[in-house]
């Protein structure tokens, strides 16, 4: 039999590489999407298949739609019907009050972090809905607590409110094909230990605001992946528009 083919966008490092990693031991047929960093991807899926796993790097700007048709083609000829996605790909900018933001940055950080998500839930969805003869699936895509507990001076307000779209796409989507065979979800990170605090300029992050978490840790990309290998799973039939805080606690 076949292996179920997962699309896991952004995967060449971070929560998206430690998802494929994960996917590719349970059994999917892994897309390891990738905008930039070709020979990190090629290294998540060459370690993929020397586990004796199935992965494939694609390009894919999520951001450009022409990218994101391609890459779902690319995937559609080279690993077969598709059957999940995990919307991962986010950028994360320099912590910057709102008064100091320009509309460039709030374009950059909503057009990857929600029109990717939306583009690539929407070829998801053309592949799998029952009603144009796919055979359902599941899709998780990543929110953050930031889209319902962050704020104060200076914290990301363009990002919270990118992952707060998330979170209503995540629910109105669910709803709107709930009885297509494709289940919605979303996993909630809290302070995970990843390159994308350093990305945003605030490297060592998560050790300073570790403190503020109730288990006083930050958390690990694999921890993030756990819940949402689950979601995608049989395990979670009856979940869908639904929400994993991995958080410990915040
Ligand atoms: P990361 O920066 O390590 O990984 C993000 C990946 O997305 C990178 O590989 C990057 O190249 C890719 N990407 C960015 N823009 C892209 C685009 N336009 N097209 C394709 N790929 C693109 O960060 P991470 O921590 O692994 O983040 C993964 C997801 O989890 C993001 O959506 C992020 O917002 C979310 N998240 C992370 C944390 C955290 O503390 N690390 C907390 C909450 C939510």
């Amino acid at each position: 039999m076949s292996k179920p083919v997962v699309i896991i966008t952004g995967a060449s490092r971070g929560i998206g590489a430690a998802t494929a990693h994960l996917a590719a031991a349970r059994g999917y047929a892994v897309c390891v999407n990738y905008v930039h960093n070709q020979a990190a991807a090629q290294a998540v899926v060459d370690a993929i298949r020397a586990a004796g796993g199935e992965a494939l790097a694609v390009a894919g700007d999520v951001a450009v739609e022409a990218d994101v048709l391609k890459l779902f083609q690319v995937v559609d000829n080279e690993l077969g019907t598709l059957s999940a996605l995990v919307n991962n790909a986010g950028i994360l900018e320099r912590q910057m009050r709102v008064e100091e933001m320009d509309v460039a940055r709030l374009q950059r950080v909503f057009t990857t972090n929600i029109v990717g998500s939306f583009l690539c839930a929407r070829e998801a969805v053309r592949r799998m809905s029952t009603k144009f003869g796919g055979q359902g699936g599941a899709i998780v895509n990543l929110s953050s607590m930031a889209a319902k507990k962050l704020g104060g001076p200076g914290e990301y307000v363009d990002y919270a409110a990118s992952k707060g779209a998330i979170d209503a796409m995540t629910v109105g989507l669910a709803k709107e094909v709930a009885d297509q065979g494709i289940r919605v979800n979303a996993v909630r990170p809290g302070v995970i230990y990843t390159d994308i605090h350093a990305s945003g300029g605030e490297p060592g992050r998560v050790d300073r605001v570790k403190d503020s978490v109730p288990m006083r840790r930050g958390g690990s990309a694999e921890e993030v992946a756990q819940a949402i290998l689950w979601l995608l799973s049989d395990a979670a039939s009856y979940s869908t528009g639904s929400f994993i805080d991995v958080a410990g606690g915040r």
